[in-house]
């Protein structure tokens, strides 16, 4: 993997400070001794950060008021600050966008559904895989999110979903890495983010690894590594394409890992994990959306995945300045027809948040 400067290319900005959400649960305790605090002291804090979703010192009244100062200034600096909230679909879509400790911006959005509220969270600020179609990959790679700022888009999340920031109380239920940047790219941190996510209160946020995503462009073996972590995350490819000719266009890192080495490690994902693995499919108009690619798709889907796989496919978003549009809907019909025949479970996903520029792929924080 020494050979890849394009997935591993160094942050270009500021290292954020360590925040508590970066330790863990020895971390935690040492980082405690360190201000002359005990051991049950560090247990409070991550019952306030992952219980109670506090990220401020100061709200923290369990904490004897002569010591919240220097619990804040060490462990909880200022990470994120929101520089707006945007809502669409009759308040059930927010898209918030931070402001970082170096000025970077990064965006996530909420979604609420009848039967569960999603996050959609970025892993990286930018992204460095330059797909033609993506807002995010027009911009390049800034850096990458820690750990304490990925894990923290989803405690804000979650606390603005209780306290009823966004429509009635609730509770956060998924989280999708689809927002900005390629997770896999900034792999330790995301995996550590994924832990603190799904581990139970007080040392994560309880969330179920299973309504939690992981979307990559297909990196073969950071997936195969994902699988060996023992942490069963949904796993989403994106694959737009089933044959290398069209996909080495569509997502350039497909000129490293072909369409069968990402299947062949999903497979991997599958076998590993029991799960069974998502395919992203933007569909898009004459470019992707051909019957005989449906047919493609679903023979290679069959053949690699047996029926461990589902399609999503995706109408596409068009980002400022692109040719491309979204699929007709009798075209777009026609290919999930064909993908079923195949035998391979299809589904048009639901495009939310497209008046804010929240939908999939649009992300993209282009102002100061
Ligand atoms: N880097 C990861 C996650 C980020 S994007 C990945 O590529 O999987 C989440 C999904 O949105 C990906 O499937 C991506 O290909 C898709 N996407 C990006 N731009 C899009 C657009 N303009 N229209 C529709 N989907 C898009």
């Amino acid at each position: 993997m020494s050979s890849l400067p394009l997935v591993f290319s160094a942050p270009k900005r500021g290292k954020p400070p360590t925040h508590f959400a970066d330790l863990d649960e020895a971390g935690r305790i040492a980082a405690a001794a360190d201000l002359g605090l005990p051991k049950f002291r560090a247990n409070q804090l991550a019952k306030q950060y992952y219980g109670r979703l506090n990220a401020d010192a100061a709200e923290m009244t369990d904490l004897p008021a002569g010591i919240r100062d220097d619990v804040g200034a060490a462990l909880f600096p200022p990470l994120m600050t929101p520089v707006r909230h945007i809502s669409c679909d009759e308040g059930t879509t927010r898209k918030t966008l931070w402001r970082l400790h170096d000025g970077t911006l990064l965006e996530s959005v909420l979604m609420r559904y009848p039967d569960r509220n999603t996050l959609c969270i970025s892993s990286q600020a930018g992204c460095g895989m330059a797909c033609p179609f993506c807002a995010t990959g027009q911009g390049g790679l800034d850096r990458n999110l820690s750990t304490a700022e990925i894990v923290d888009q989803v405690r804000a999340a979650a606390r603005a979903l209780r306290d009823g920031e966004v429509g009635e109380p609730g509770r956060l239920s998924n989280v999708v890495f689809m927002g900005m940047g390629e997770p896999l790219a900034n792999y330790k941190r995301v995996v550590d983010a994924v832990r603190k996510i799904t581990s139970p209160e007080p040392n994560g946020l309880g969330i179920s690894a299973r309504s939690v995503t992981v979307s990559t462009v297909g990196l073969a073996p950071a997936i195969r590594k994902l699988a060996d972590e023992g942490i069963p995350v949904t796993l989403a490819v994106s694959l737009h394409t089933p044959d290398d000719e069209l996909r080495d266009t569509l997502v350039p890192v497909n000129n490293r890992w072909s369409v069968q080495e990402v299947l062949d490690a999903a497979r991997y994902y599958a076998d590993t994990t029991g799960r069974r693995v998502s395919i992203e499919y933007a569909l898009i108009k004459n470019v992707n959306d051909q019957p005989w690619r449906a047919d493609l798709l679903g023979k290679k889907l069959r053949a690699a995945l047996g029926s461990m796989v589902h399609v999503n496919l995706i109408p596409l978003n068009p980002t400022p300045g692109s040719q491309w549009d979204a699929s007709p809907k009798d075209v777009e019909r026609e290919f999930v027809r064909r993908v079923r025949e195949q035998g391979v479970s299809c589904t048009v996903r639901d495009t939310r948040g497209q008046e804010i520029a929240a939908a999939c792929g649009q992300l993209a924080a282009e102002e100061g």
